[in-house]
């Protein structure tokens, strides 16, 4: 085997999908821009479609005309990013349902694409996207006579439960949507372990699905495990890698392996990483270069033939601890040069 591979365990998925739908008494959407956070949007969706899931969100117009190829008629599909100069003929090809920002946007929804089925997203503190409180009132009255599907807004902090952030945008939120006949939504996979309070009709978890924090009871969804292409001993004083920044005290039975930062594999994590051989803990060994990486194998009592940088033994939240960012970047950045393997029923 030369290549790595990326197995996404569906079974996994499905069950972090029931957990998180079992924590609310309302509708559990999915999010699954960015290719489902890299796990592949195609197979997941349509996994998630086959338990019932009916709202599919993405970032882009783009991701939701690939989506609905996947996907055929019946779920919806709604886009974040709403409606945005040039994107008329993909809403209506693909009958895709924009979340929209702005007055711009409303505008240019109802001259394009009038009576097309549409969302909006109001901004409750986080100013990234959405109307802010003094546009919705002002567009509140003609968004709501052309009955919007859904209205929404997004939480800045709601991985972190105690952040004064979370009640002030739920105050802001009932306070925009108090009268607002149509569905609202206002949580993710924080929010919704945030509880009932900020539930409203729907949420839309993403992160949670896929094995990420803040869910901790996630189970891991992806897995990535690496061959190993060569071993040598380094005697002391030897190094290995780029810039000779690792260099032997003692020594050490060295395994080269088939994976490197153009595979995603971030290479600020090195210093701190370390990939499972067996059930033996290996600290990678100098720099990431491209394509390999080096791991020391000194302590592994029989060679497997892949070791496993994510799964079992190591969550995306431990890589992304070693790499100082988040399990969302883990999983996003996985590259495209991975054997992709779905296990599913
Ligand atoms: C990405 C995103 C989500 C999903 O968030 P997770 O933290 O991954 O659950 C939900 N809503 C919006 C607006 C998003 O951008």
């Amino acid at each position: 085997m030369a290549q790595s591979t990326l197995t996404i365990d569906l079974n996994a998925l499905r069950t972090n999908w029931r957990n998180l739908n079992s924590k609310t008494a309302c509708e559990t959407a999915v999010v699954v821009k960015a290719d489902s956070y890299g796990l592949g949007a195609g197979k997941v969706s349509q996994m998630l479609a086959q338990i019932g899931v009916r709202k599919f969100f993405v970032a882009l117009a783009e991701e939701g005309v690939a989506l609905r190829q996947a996907l055929g008629d019946g779920p919806e599909i709604c886009v974040f990013s709403g409606h945005m100069n040039g994107d008329a003929e993909k809403i209506s090809g693909a009958r895709l349902t924009p979340m929209i920002n702005s007055l711009d946007q409303m505008l240019l929804h109802i001259e394009t694409l009038p009576g097309h089925p549409f969302g909006v997203q109001l901004d409750t503190g986080m100013n990234r996207l959405g109307m802010e409180p003094a546009e919705w009132s002002a567009l509140r009255e003609i968004a709501l006579g052309q009955n919007p599907e859904l209205v929404m807004s997004h939480l800045a902090c709601a991985d972190e439960p105690d952040h004064p952030m979370n009640a002030q945008q739920l105050r802001v939120f009932k306070e925009m949507t108090h009268d607002v006949d149509a569905p609202r939504s206002l949580s993710a996979t924080g929010g919704i372990l945030l509880g009932p309070d900020y539930h409203f009709d729907l949420c839309r978890p993403g992160i949670g699905l896929y094995g990420g924090l803040p869910f901790v009871d996630a189970q891991p969804v992806a897995s990535l495990d690496i061959p190993v292409i060569q071993v040598r001993t380094v005697e002391e004083g030897e190094s290995v890698g780029y810039g000779n920044t690792w260099i032997a005290e003692q020594p050490t039975y060295v395994a080269t392996i088939a994976a490197g930062y153009a595979d995603g594999i971030i290479r600020a994590m090195g210093p701190k990483a370390y990939v499972y051989a067996g059930e033996q803990r290996c600290k990678i060994l100098g720099r990431i270069s491209m394509d390999l990486i080096a791991v020391d194998v000194t302590n592994v009592a029989e060679m497997p033939e892949t070791v496993e940088l994510l799964g079992r033994h190591q969550s995306v939240d431990t890589l992304a601890d070693a790499a100082g960012t988040i399990g969302y970047e883990i999983l996003t950045s996985l590259g495209a040069r991975y054997d992709r393997h779905y296990i599913d029923g």
